[in-house]
């Protein structure tokens, strides 16, 4: 086992050594050059490969396959895309938004699909998913999203709960209702991405490890540049990186690098779990605008994230701010307010990584024809599914086929860019604050602080 297993549960228990592959040593031509082993890198490489077996395909990855965000989240491989389904409609129109969120539930049986038949120990388990309104302050969101899916056709796939019919599922306290998708699944992060990346090697991709790009070009030749030399592609380059995205100069305010947290307990005995109920495993969260995100592991522990480690100026991402004790401490106390008898339990990890925010929360597949640089990135939390829609429609865009899906509303497009500091750090300190402000006053029922309906306005998505 090497270092990398702190960097999460996941890896801990990802079921392999850790030990980085070959590292690029000299420069070398091949078709598709991707930055970045996380999903987005590894299902475009998939996909490609799938598609023409005789492409060279290489991934250049900084660390080891499944460092960053797929090797440390949450689990949910869910529908859920990160702009809501009310914005999609509100942006792109009916149509369009439908296509995108259909596109979204087949992902997730994709996902398992493709586990399934490249033998990825990834312990795909369709448990669905609940959106509780926890507090009565959330019954009018739960409302809300449920009347936008049925706008858009949807309604049969997330119904209402009651209280009732949510504590028959799970025992939370202060449940008033929920929204239920029985199409989503939770994962193994790790598993999945190590299982991945091996599946991309036996379909003749390569993966260097222990080699950072430090900088790229695009046109006639474009290439990835690295300190052993540089990967120069043929048809094209893929700029897969996520948050750490922004620690390109080119790139550095495509993307704004949040952290999100995690807690984890022990494994919960039999007569504990009777208690609780939750025995289909659904991927459970509530409205918060902090976000909070739980999940019952195939092992019998609880998850519990949380967001809320500050921004830090200049979008810095460095592996303290994996650890912020104030965040860790609150998911911990969450765990006990959620589930009163679990009082006394014992957690065993902690651990957190940074998400890659767009200004507008919109995921940008893109691929130019003329740069030939293609990206797939933005997912802010959403992205264990979304990584592998954007993988086949970034593998379709860079071989020019046409299967419907480069013209949903993700494709081909970008975010404007993060404004520039100090003001980013303003801003961002601001809503962060905000957020938490608004949430501790609904949660002990206070009246909503006075700039509450201005930061909800901003952070509509
Ligand atoms: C704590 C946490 C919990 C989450 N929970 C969920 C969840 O439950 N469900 C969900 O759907 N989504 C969740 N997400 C989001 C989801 O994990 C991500 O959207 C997804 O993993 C993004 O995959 P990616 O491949 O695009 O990025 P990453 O997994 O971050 O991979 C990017 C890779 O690129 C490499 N890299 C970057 N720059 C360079 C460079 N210059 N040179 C070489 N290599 C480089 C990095 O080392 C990294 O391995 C969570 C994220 C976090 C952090």
């Amino acid at each position: 086992m090497t270092g990398y297993s702190k960097y999460s549960f996941w890896l801990e228990t990802a079921g392999e050594d850790l030990n980085p592959r070959p590292a690029l040593e000299h420069s070398a031509e091949v078709d598709v050059a991707i930055l970045g082993a996380g999903y987005s890198g590894l299902w475009t490489a998939y996909y490609l490969l799938r598609e023409n077996p005789r492409l060279h395909v290489a991934v250049v990855e900084k660390e080891i396959a499944g460092f960053g965000a797929s090797g440390r989240n949450g689990g949910w491989c869910s529908p859920k895309f990160p702009v809501t389904s009310a914005m999609l409609e509100q942006r792109y129109g009916r149509e369009p938004a439908r296509a995108l969120l259909t596109a979204m539930y087949d992902t997730v049986d994709e996902v398992g699909r493709v586990t399934d038949e490249e033998r990825i120990d990834a312990r795909f388990y369709m448990g669905g998913g609940l959106t509780l309104a926890r507090g009565k302050h959330q019954i009018s969101s739960i409302q809300a999203s449920r009347a936008a899916y049925e706008r858009l056709g949807l309604g049969d796939r997330n119904q209402l709960l009651s209280a009732e019919e949510t504590r028959e599922r799970v025992k939370v306290t202060d449940v008033h209702g929920a929204l239920y998708t029985p199409r989503s699944a939770s994962v193994h992060p790790g598993r999945l991405v190590r299982g991945l990346a091996r599946a991309v090697e036996r379909r003749g991709g390569t993966i260097y490890e222990q080699t950072e790009v430090t900088s790229f070009e695009g046109g006639s030749a474009p290439r990835l540049f690295t300190r052993a030399g540089e990967l120069r592609a043929k048809i094209g380059i893929v700029l897969a990186g996520e948050a750490y995205l922004s620690r390109l100069p080119q790139l550095h305010r495509a993307l704004m690098p949040v952290y999100s947290l995690i807690v984890l307990t022990a494994p919960l005995t039999e007569a504990q779990w009777s208690g609780i109920g939750w025995q289909n495993r659904e991927s459970i969260s509530s409205n918060r605008l902090t976000v909070d995100y739980l999940t019952r592991t195939a092992d019998g522990r609880i998850l519990f994230g949380s967001r809320g480690a500050p921004y830090v100026f200049g979008s810095k991402i460095s592996d303290e701010q994996d650890r912020h004790e104030q965040t860790h401490a609150r998911a911990r106390r969450a765990v006990v307010e959620w589930f009163p008898s679990l009082e006394g339990i014992s957690f065993t990890h902690a651990w957190g990584g940074p998400l890659g925010m767009p200004r507008d929360w919109m995921p940008a597949v893109a691929f130019d024809p003329s740069s030939r640089i293609g990206t797939a990135r933005g997912y802010t939390g959403q992205g264990v599914a979304t990584t592998n829609l954007a993988g086949r429609i970034l593998a379709n865009l860079i071989l020019g086929k046409k299967t419907g899906l480069e013209a949903l509303p993700m494709a081909q497009r970008r975010s404007r860019n993060w404004e520039a500091e100090p003001l980013r750090w303003l801003a961002v300190r601001y809503m962060q604050g905000a957020f938490a402000r608004i949430d501790e006053a609904a949660e002990h029922g206070r009246t909503p602080p006075l700039d509450a309906p201005i930061a909800e306005l901003i952070g509509k998505h």
